[in-house]
């Protein structure tokens, strides 16, 4: 597995758990506003073996790991390194772009994931504008629909950034991922570092508007949130 960072511990990205968050190099989107570019190349920070044992260090501290990106999907050990994280006796909460709809039924078929997040981009006829790349519309569907029947749990987010996303866009969202049981709208915030420095400029909806589009997202998801 190529490791390009880690953060120790989060109270806040896993509901309800402890967890650590191991971020994986590399991602096969080019988002405009991706806040974290340098995790696109496939460039090593830290070896698999230092991160196992700073976990066998944390057992008793922590309850859970993250693996973010870049897009984890894209490393052909996925599977056995999150073995490895389970073999320590650590809950796996995987972030996934959902592009790789074959990879993610591996892993729920192995039951090697105990959450999954997955992006959300755009409405599919604006994915590929918002990724910034080719996008297989299909595997995205294919991936909602299997995280929708078979993750032990799940969110769906998406960061919307005023501009790119509106409220035609936030009702095809809802239409996209209809039934499912969590869906986070995120506030975009800009920064100094982002992947296409022309969106830092960009802003996101204000809090009041974040709000209708939470309520435009309830009446096609069971539990909506704004983060
Ligand atoms: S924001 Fe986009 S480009 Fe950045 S890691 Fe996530 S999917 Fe990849």
């Amino acid at each position: 597995m190529i490791i390009g960072g880690l953060q120790k511990t989060t109270l806040i990205d896993y509901p309800g758990k402890i967890a650590a968050i191991v971020f994986t190099s590399g991602c096969n989107m080019n988002c405009h506003y991706c806040y974290n570019p340098e995790m696109r190349n496939f460039s090593p920070k830290i070896a698999e073996e230092d991160f196992f044992d700073f976990l066998n260090r944390r057992k008793e501290k922590l309850d859970a790991v993250t693996i973010t990106g870049g897009e984890p999907t894209v490393q052909a050990d996925l599977g056995e390194f999150i073995q490895k994280i389970k073999d320590c006796g650590f809950l796996v909460k995987l972030d996934t772009n959902g592009t790789n709809p074959a990879v993610l039924k591996r892993l729920l078929e192995a039951k090697l994931v105990d959450y999954i997040a997955m992006d959300i981009k755009a409405p599919l006829e604006k994915y590929r504008e918002v990724a910034n790349c080719f996008v297989n519309e299909t595997a995205i569907k294919d991936s909602i629909k299997l995280i929708i029947e078979h993750a032990p749990d799940y969110e769906f987010r998406t960061t919307i950034v005023k501009g790119q996303l509106g409220v035609e866009d936030i009702e095809n969202i809802g239409k996209l991922i209809k039934g499912a049981k969590r869906h986070y709208s995120q506030k975009f915030m800009s920064t100094e570092n982002l992947n296409d420095h022309a969106f830092e400029p960009m802003v996101g909806y204000s809090d009041d508007e974040m709000e209708k589009i939470k309520s435009i997202m309830a009446k096609y998801v069971k539990e909506t949130f704004v983060r």
